[in-house]
């Protein structure tokens, strides 16, 4: 079968390569329709984790079942679903505690398409079949009502950005939220849709990008143009979603005493090794509280699934760019906010 593999920094070409086979009772093989690339793509495209040897890219898709294993239930051959981009069991005691992200039984980023972060082949989403191991726990069915390419990154970017706002604002509903955008596209739009879903009082989305304002301004959003300088004004809940020690800074200091910063940033553009300063003093005397971690796709997909059947959550209007299958090498390695690649059959 073909996969889509980074080669080398910027190289992507399609590759032969087995196909994977079910290895157990509890697997299933999954064909992606339409896959999504995550706001890291680009950096692991690049080479910014390395690249030592070539790997498969694409790890947001919805697929079609093309086949399950005997233990499999719930599921049938022809079906629609998300895939979780993490792999997790769903039965070990950080899979019961919601945890999924840190599963007990697989190694630390165990996720399809980003090799070059847990050093295992997973295999990738551009490509004609993954293997699900756990199928029952990483499998959810997509309603008929909702379209292939309109859910395609919702098993990452788009439920990562609904975990930053949602506890928060279960906490303290209605509350005003400021999104912090600085240099990851596609999270920090989802966290501001996720923010008024749920009835945030006003959202605040501060970018120096003009694409991401414009689009946050369609969302429902108050655009914030700002060089990171000076905050706006002080918020009861931030979430910092980016790549730059300026904008987490700017993130704390927009955030008002015993608030809540939320960050997703996995500070790709700080080099390897090196560490983001964070002013734990201003933290300490203001009392902010400072979450941080990625997110637990299987245990968010059900809850964020439910909010975009009713109709309260519309990921597709975060998408810019749709291209065919045959285009994803080039597409890939381009700008946007948020891409999808779609098979066409
Ligand atoms: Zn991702
Ligand atoms: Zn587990």
């Amino acid at each position: 079968m073909r996969q889509l593999t980074c080669t080398g920094p910027g190289q992507l070409e399609w590759r032969e390569t087995p196909s994977p086979v079910l290895a157990s009772d509890g697997e299933a093989l999954v064909r992606p329709l339409a896959v999504a690339r995550c706001d890291i793509d680009l950096f692991l495209a690049r080479g910014l984790f390395g690249c030592e040897e070539p790997f498969a890219l694409g790890h947001e898709c919805v697929g079609v079942v093309e086949a399950l294993g005997d233990a499999v239930r719930g599921f049938e051959v022809g079906q629609r679903v998300v895939v979780s981009f993490q792999l997790s069991c769903g039965a070990c005691a950080s899979c019961a505690a919601g945890h999924s992200a840190n599963c007990d039984r697989m190694p630390t980023l165990s996720d399809y398409g980003m090799q070059p972060l847990s050093g295992v082949e997973y295999g990738g989403m551009l490509s004609d079949r993954i293997r699900v191991p756990f199928a029952d726990a990483m499998l959810r069915p997509v309603p008929d009502t909702l379209s292939t390419a309109a859910l395609a990154s919702v098993s990452d970017n788009v439920l990562d950005g609904y975990r930053t706002v949602a506890p928060h604002l279960a906490e303290q509903p209605g509350s005003e939220v400021l999104i912090v955008g600085h240099g990851i596209p596609s999270i920090p739009l989802y966290a501001a849709q996720a923010a008024l879903a749920l009835g945030a009082l006003r959202v605040d989305f501060a970018s120096a990008d003009p694409d991401s304002l414009d689009l946050a301004k369609r969302l429902g959003c108050r655009p914030v143009e700002t060089d990171f300088e000076r905050p706006e004004g002080r918020y009861p809940i931030v979430v910092d979603a980016g790549l730059s020690p300026a904008g987490l800074d700017y993130a704390i200091r927009s955030t008002r005493p015993e608030g809540i910063l939320q960050s997703a940033s996995f500070y790709p553009g700080v080099s390897p090794g090196a560490s983001v300063p964070v002013p734990l003093g201003r933290l300490y005397t203001l009392g902010i509280r400072f979450f941080i971690g990625r997110c637990h796709a299987c245990a968010l997909l059900p809850e964020v699934l439910e909010l975009i059947e009713a109709g309260r959550l519309q990921p597709q209007d975060v998408t810019t760019q749709v291209v065919g299958w045959e285009e994803a090498p080039e597409a890939f390695l381009e700008p946007a906010i948020k891409l999808i690649i779609e098979r066409d059959e």
